[in-house]
C-alpha cells in the first residue's frame, strides 16, 4: 500500500496509475494483492482527471505469474470516490478500482471499488498499510473484501 500512496503522492499534481497483481481466495472472498506494477498515465499530459494504463505493462503483467485483480490512480484534490469519467470508462467490471484522494501533495484516503456501477468494497491493509496516518477503508453492500498487502 505504501507504494501506491508513494506514487500517488509523487505524480501530483497529474494523476498516477497502476495494476494490482496477486490472487483470489475464493472461500474467503478476498483478493491479495501481493504486487504493485506502476504505469505512465498515457494521459497525464492532458488533464489532471484522467488517465489510461500502458497497454505494455498490460501485457507484460499477464505474461507474468499473478492474476490481475485491478488498477489503482489517483485524485489530485479530488474525493476517493469514482469520477463520472471514472464511471464511463467501466470497460471490465471484475476487476477492483483502488482510488486514492491526493490533496496538495498527500494522500489522504483510498477507497476501493467494483461491479458495473463502482460500489464500495472493503478495502483492508497489510501489517505495513498504516491504518494509523489517515487512510481508511470502506464495507461494501456485498461484503466483498480484498486485502492490500505491502
Ligand atoms: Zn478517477
Amino acid at each position: 500500500m505504501g507504494l501506491v500512496l508513494a506514487a500517488a503522492e509523487a505524480a501530483y499534481p497529474a494523476e498516477c496509475c497502476g495494476l494490482l497483481v496477486g490472487e483470489f481466495d475464493p472461500i474467503a472472498g478476498l483478493a491479495h494483492v501481493t504486487r504493485v506494477v506502476p504505469s505512465r498515465n498515457l494521459l497525464a499530459g492532458e488533464a489532471s482527471d484522467r488517465f489510461e494504463i500502458d497497454p505494455a505493462v498490460r501485457f507484460r503483467v499477464m505474461r507474468e505469474p499473478g492474476f490481475l485483480i485491478g488498477h489503482y490512480h489517483s485524485h489530485p484534490d479530488g474525493p476517493a470516490q469514482p469520477s463520472a469519467r471514472d464511471r464511463a470508462m467501466v470497460y471490465e467490471p471484475e476487476l477492483v478500482w483502488l482510488i486514492i484522494a491526493v490533496a496538495k501533495g498527500r494522500a489522504l484516503q483510498a477507497s476501493a471499488f467494483r461491479g458495473e456501477g463502482l460500489e464500495a468494497i472493503l478495502l483492508e491493509y497489510g501489517q505495513n498499510g498504516g491504518v494509523g496516518d489517515g487512510i481508511t477503508g470502506q464495507i461494501g453492500r456485498h461484503g466483498e473484501g480484498w486485502l492490500i498487502e505491502p
